[in-house]
């Protein structure tokens, strides 16, 4: 039953209102209650010979999502949030695989991007590495409460979750022959998060998950007490390791598909706040005074991009890093 009644009117403003200042007493998370439903609805499109990419359509909280097509079997790379786009990425990976059997994984364990892995239990053998499976299972629960109080759209997006165990758990990297393709998972976390995994397929497409978004300020996921394990510092060295592969094609977690121009943007803004706390904490400037001058200065200088909110969390984090 994957109809979502999203609501209307001024009963569902009164709860999104509700949802929101829930959300911001506890957690200071963004304020999404005014985005559209994160529905995964794009077509798969083909990016590489065999690799397709169902596209984000820059909705908030809907993730690209990756069908990699081999002659023996596919893989597929995230979710959408929920069992409703679970089943409905399942229904593309289908159309586009026929009988071959599949495989699925996760970039991290995040709500969109792994939250509808249910679907997939018993119909695709899921792969994670063994630090994605124990931060899902150590935070899972935390983060679908949490996301359930952002919205009436997020609650009816996450109603029936259940938080599944991966079938094949593997440490370091795991390579997967699909048939004429071959698939690399690699953990390189802790970064955006405890447990980021890459894809690269081919030597050619990298997938990145959330390591790398195309013109948009990156995702601080930095929520304390909840969760705090973002990393800045390791994240530039992950991203330097993954400009070393030249990938020909990189998938970001969200935003447009692109080149190893993207992973070089995120780098300079991850580094640029971080040389700006460096500065600002020396001269004695307080945190929130540092938010303030670094989010306007980021604002300015990267004017294009969407999502500024989450500037404030980055300094918060190398603030909190710093010590
Ligand atoms: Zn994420």
């Amino acid at each position: 039953m994957c109809v979502v009644d999203l609501g209307s009117g001024s009963a569902g403003a009164a709860d999104a209102a509700n949802a929101r200042n829930t959300a911001g007493a506890e957690s200071a998370l963004p304020d999404v209650s005014d985005a559209p439903p994160p529905v995964v609805r794009g077509e798969p499109v083909e990016v590489a010979e065999g690799v397709f990419v169902i596209p984000d359509g820059r909705v908030p909280l809907v993730p690209n999502i990756g069908i990699v097509v081999g002659e023996r079997a596919a893989l597929v790379i995230d979710t959408g949030l929920g069992p409703c786009n679970g089943a409905y990425v399942l229904e593309q990976a289908r159309r586009l695989a026929g009988d071959r059997p599949l495989y699925l994984t996760i970039t991290h364990f995040h709500p969109e991007h792994g939250f509808g892995a249910q679907a997939f239990k018993g119909a695709a053998t899921i792969v994670y590495n063994r630090a994605q499976r124990d931060e899902l299972r150590r935070k899972g629960a935390g983060y679908l409460a949490m996301f359930a109080g952002l919205s009436p759209q997020l609650a009816a997006g996450l109603d029936g979750v259940t938080l599944v165990d991966p079938d094949v758990v593997y440490d370091g990297y795991a390579e997967i022959d699909l048939g004429g393709h071959t698939a690399v998972l690699r953990g390189v976390g802790p970064a955006h998060t405890t447990s980021d995994q890459t894809v690269l397929v081919d030597g050619q497409v990298l997938f990145t998950g959330d390591l790398v978004e195309t013109r948009m300020f990156p995702i601080a996921p930095y929520f304390p007490p909840h969760d705090t394990d973002v990393d800045g510092a390791a994240w530039i060295d992950v991203l330097d390791r993954l400009s070393a592969i030249e990938a020909e094609i990189v998938v970001p977690g969200h935003g447009e598909v692109g080149d190893g121009a993207l992973i070089r943007e995120v780098r300079g803004y991850l580094a640029y706040v971080r040389d700006e706390v460096e500065r600002l904490r020396a001269a004695g400037v307080s945190v929130d005074d540092a938010v303030v001058v670094i989010d306007r200065d980021a604002r300015a200088r990267w004017s294009t991009w969407d999502n500024p909110e989450w500037i404030g969390f980055a300094v918060r984090a190398w603030y909190a890093a710093a010590g």
